[in-house]
């Protein structure tokens, strides 16, 4: 903590100071609120936070209070809190490159209250028995200011955010999206600070609770479940101006983009594609090509190598020397990745495709992190090959199992890599030989049946067992605000407990035994930054099904199970490309190979 543990003096920044610090809107939407006074909490010292948030009758998000058992403020310092330009945590400008606090600009307070009725209770800590003070300020101007008695700590309660704008509050979005936004931002803040203990309610309901004194494991374990709090391998590196601590999860806990790889600069939660694209490569081959890890870490840069002041929400910093920095991390992730054996030393470069499978997991080295790492077997060979013919079976038409399984003059020699089926065919006089993607062709079949079943009214129907999704608060809440979407593609999911669902009907072309695992992907696509930005959801949603249900690269097939993914292929209506405009094969004629051989 770095937090002072009384009330320090509360003073007005002079301009030359104001005008060098990174103005801008700090209050965009409720979650900047609660971000803002979160900060404050965790800069006052505090142990633990409650968060309360009320909504419903249509009006939004209607109020939010943030108590904490932190240093408190005097009378006089919490009149003077509410001004713009008054902190306790900056005095001059030569401060800002040593600044440790969250908060330094003695901005946000003023910001609220300017756009907010801001209601305020705080008693300075060990001040016995002098009344705790409680004030009232509505569109900036104090109306109310009166002692009363509360115990030590701060509660300050927000309502009725942007009453004197209505031109913002038009721009807010539903309340899912707001609590989302909310979530997402309690994550962060909490995995950055797991010996705090945060509790989020939302109209009286627990969404977020994680203890005090805590790890980051205990953490993660309360913020996404002990299944993945279990697989976690403890990351632990130091460079010349850099130390790299935090947990990254084992190989078999993969996601669809990059929204878990959590990373903290200086205990500050920022977004940096640079740092997650270094973490990515630090997996290398471990994970397919299209999915990403899950990674907590938190990078203590020396602070003068890393400018805070360059973004008002202080999301992003600046950091000197990043292409070293990135280098370094991908370096020590790799490192940790290899000694838990996840990488043999033998192999100074893997071949794609063919991630090892370490022999047992790994013993963790003493320190702090007890965790185990147990890797998910791969499926047996014979579970695969039926699961790929439930998938088969799923894209043929009646009519098709007793036609024909092949073009006449086609024939299968085999599968490379798990990934590529080879087939022979002599259109001409000569034979060629074709690669075909398995993942892409079975892609290209699902995508027009999905279409075409949508042009009849999509059908759906009842899984044979529910799948349960357990998801994070903001996943729950981004599902809850996709859930009609979801319904027009045939799914029907049911919320029970704390942010889990029930998917317990999909569309016909996923099949009544669908794995978990592709279900899971579907809707984190669904519910994913990018569908959300497209302007064409239906296309979108019916891509991500054809991509999530096909066949992968990596699962074995029979001849038969080959041959019948061609036929199928063969009587879509653009048998060449996946729905995404890759080439679903190549072909090698005759011609091609005399030339390649310089025949002719
Ligand atoms: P900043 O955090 O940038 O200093 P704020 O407007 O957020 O600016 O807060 C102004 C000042 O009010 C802080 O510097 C701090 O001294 C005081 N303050 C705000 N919230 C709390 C709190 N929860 N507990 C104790 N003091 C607080
Ligand atoms: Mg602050």
């Amino acid at each position: 903590m770095n937090a002072a543990h009384t009330d320090p003096r509360i003073q007005i920044l002079d301009e030359e100071t104001v005008n060098q610090i990174a103005a801008g809107e700090v209050v965009e939407r409720p979650a900047s609120v609660v971000k803002e006074l979160v900060e404050n909490a965790i800069d006052a010292g505090a142990e633990t936070v409650r968060i309360e948030i009320i909504s419903g009758g249509g009006g939004g998000i209607k109020r939010m209070r943030v108590v904490d058992d932190g240093t408190g403020m005097s009378r006089e310092n919490v009149r003077l809190a509410f001004l713009r330009h008054a902190t306790s945590k900056l005095r001059a400008i030569d401060d800002l490159h040593r600044i440790r606090s969250m908060g330094f600009r003695g901005e946000a307070l003023a910001s609220i209250a300017a756009v907010a009725r801001v209601e305020v209770v705080t008693k300075p800590r060990g001040s016995g028995a002098v009344p705790a003070t409680r004030l009232v300020i509505s569109g900036g101007e104090i109306v109310e200011d009166e002692e009363t008695g509360a115990p030590e700590g701060t509660g300050v309660a927000v309502e009725d955010l942007f009453f004197n704008i209505p031109a913002r509050k038009k721009f807010l979005k539903s309340t899912q999206t707001e609590l989302r936004h909310i979530y997402a931002i309690m994550e962060q803040i909490a995995l950055a600070h797991p010996d705090i203990s945060f509790r989020l309610l939302h109209n009286g309901r627990e969404r977020i609770a994680t203890q005090k004194k805590g790890t980051l494991v205990d953490a993660i374990s309360a913020l996404f479940g002990s299944d993945l709090a279990r697989d976690l391998i403890p990351v632990s590196g130091r460079t010349a101006y850099m130390q790299v601590e935090g947990l990254i999860a084992a190989p078999a806990h993969t996601r669809p983009n990059t929204a878990q790889i959590l990373t903290s600069v200086n205990r500050r939660q920022i977004s940096s594609a640079a740092l997650a694209r270094a973490v990515r490569e630090g997996y290398g081959t471990l994970l397919p090509k299209d999915r990403f890890p899950i990674a907590f870490l938190s990078l203590t840069i020396d602070t003068g190598l890393v400018d805070v002041n360059v973004h008002p929400t202080k999301r992003e910093v600046r950091i000197s020397r990043e292409a070293d920095v990135v280098r370094e991390v991908a370096s020590i992730i790799r490192e940790t990745l290899r000694s838990a054996r996840l990488i043999p030393e033998a192999s100074p470069s893997p071949v794609p495709g063919h991630s090892p499978v370490p022999e047992s997991g790994y013993t963790p080295s003493a320190g702090a992190w007890q965790v185990a790492a147990p890797v998910r077997a791969y499926h047996p060979v014979h579970r695969e090959q039926s699961a790929t013919d439930t998938q088969l079976r799923l894209t043929e038409k009646t009519a098709d199992a007793t036609a024909e399984t092949l073009l006449p003059g086609m024939k299968v020699i085999g599968q490379l890599d798990a990934a590529y089926i080879m087939v022979t065919s002599s259109p001409g006089s000569h034979e060629e030989l074709i690669f075909v993607d398995q993942h892409a062709a079975h892609e290209r079949v699902l995508y027009e049946q999905v279409r075409a079943k949508r042009e009849q009214g999509v059908r759906s129907q009842e899984l044979l067992v529910p799948v349960i999704l357990t998801l994070r608060p903001k996943e729950a809440a981004a599902v809850r605000e996709a859930l009609p979407l979801l319904l027009a593609e045939g799914f029907v999911l049911e919320e029970f407990g704390r942010d889990s669902f029930a998917v317990r009907t999909v569309p016909v072309v996923l099949g009544k035994q669908v794995e978990p695992e592709v279900i899971d992907d579907i809707i984190a696509d669904i519910i994913g930054d990018e569908l959300r930005s497209a302007a064409d959801k239906k296309e979108g949603v019916t891509c991500i099904i054809a991509c999530r249900g096909a066949i992968k690269a990596g699962a074995h097939m029979t001849r038969e199970q080959m041959e019948r993914l061609l036929s199928q292929l063969f009587r879509t209506k653009n048998p060449s490309t996946c729905p995404h405009g890759r080439p679903t094969m190549v072909s090698f004629s005759r011609e091609r190979l005399d030339r390649m051989f310089r025949r002719t």
